[in-house]
Formats: structure tokens, sequence, C-alpha cells
């Protein structure tokens, strides 16, 4: 019973949960701590804090993390919500622009089963914990996470929760009329010029195409020099 992924994060009531006044640490959490009552976390992080990279996610300024950790048989679960502003390149018009980020986080860890890094000698003698079974990994899951030691890993799941919200392409605005081709002027500011030309009708390039074949002399005077 104890091998499986049992755990029912479902089973929450938000109402029911115990806040911890004093919590040690806001991203690394004392697995002693978390009791089946559950503990909130809540603080605000920056993108430092958070291991991200401008590469990742730019921040502007802090983002505001409040979890609810609960232990559930061996599994801890974690839920909660994360709201801040994300800097993003508009992928049309190619401006910064500040895109407001809410989302709602609902992760499970589970023991990592493999011997713990050097990081859990601290303290890990004072309980001994019965070791789980060795058991084959489950897939590779979004919400899985796995700790190690006498504390959770926070950071590296919010950053990467943080990157998963991100937008492929991003757009200041949904009617963003972008950059001209021709000119690189931003059409959110008004037409260039260029958009009076007609643009490249392709029955009249095949037309011209088919002019210059007829007219083989037009190249020989070009060719030379
Ligand atoms: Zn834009
Ligand atoms: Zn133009």
């Amino acid at each position: 019973m104890t091998g499986e992924r049992s755990a029912d994060c479902s089973i929450w009531e938000r109402d029911s949960r115990l806040s911890l006044g004093i919590m040690t640490d806001l991203l690394t959490p004392n697995i002693a701590d978390i009791t089946s009552d559950g503990v909130s976390l809540s603080g605000d992080l920056t993108g430092e804090e958070l291991g991200l990279t401008d590469t990742d996610v730019a921040l502007r300024g802090t983002v505001a993390v409040g979890l609810d950790l609960r232990a559930v048989d061996r599994t801890i679960c974690v839920t909660g919500v994360v709201e801040g502003t994300a800097i993003r390149q508009c992928v049309r018009c190619l401006k910064d622009f500040d895109d407001p980020v809410a989302f709602s986080v609902r992760v499970a860890y589970e023991r990592e089963t493999k011997p713990a890094p050097p990081t859990a000698k601290r303290e890990a003698a004072h309980k001994k914990k019965e070791a789980p079974a060795v058991e084959p990994k489950p897939e590779p899951d979004d919400d899985l996470y796995y700790y190690a030691g006498d504390h959770l890993e926070l950071a590296p799941m919010l950053r990467e929760q943080l990157i998963l919200v991100s937008p492929m392409h991003p757009l200041c605005r949904e009617d963003c009329r972008g950059l001209c081709v021709r000119c690189g002027k931003d059409l959110n500011e008004g037409p260039c010029g260029c958009t009076e030309e007609p643009v490249g009708n392709p029955f009249q390039v095949l037309r011209r195409v088919k002019e210059q074949l007829r007219e083989p002399a037009d190249r020989q005077t070009g060719g030379g020099a």
C-alpha cells in the first residue's frame, strides 16, 4: 500500500489547514514541519531567488507566492498561487512589455528513492525514515517532483512553473501590427510609406518572369563587365 502513488491531493479543504506563523525558509521548508494538517507559506520572491535567468523569464520586481503544503502519506501536496509581472518581448514589434502573470500551482513531491545526496546528511540521523521499496519510477510527470533529505526544494518547481506558463509567441496586444518588413517601422505608430505600394502580387511576378524569358536581350546587357 505504501508503495503506491495513492496520495490524493484533492481531499484538501482550504479552511482545515494550519498556518505556521514562523515558517523557516519559504523556498526550503523542512519536511518535519509539513504535517497532515498542512502549513502555509507566503512571500515575495525575486527571479534570482527562484533561479530564473532573463533567458527563462524576466520578472518585473518580485512575484508573490502563496503555497499550502500538506503531507499525505509519503507524498507532500503543494497547492497555491503565484502572481507577478513578467517582462516579455513582443514577437511582432519586438518591444518589451509588462505581462501580468497569475497562475495556480498544484504539484506533488515524493521522496526520491535513490540514496539521498550529501546535502541530506545534516539532521538526517535524528529520525530514521523507513526506506520505501525500490520500485520503477513513474512516467515523467509535470506535476510530480522529488525531494531528498530533510527539506523540500521549491525554487526549481516554481521556476519551471513560471517557464511553463510563458507564452511561446508573446504579443504586446492581440492586434499588434508589428514591424514593416521593408522599412522596419513600427506599424502600431501609424502606416509607413511602403504600405501604399502593391506588394508581390504573384500573378504580376509570374508575368514579369515570362516577359524576361521572351526578351533575353536584357540579361546580356547586364551580364557583361
Ligand atoms: Zn507588439
Ligand atoms: Zn515600411
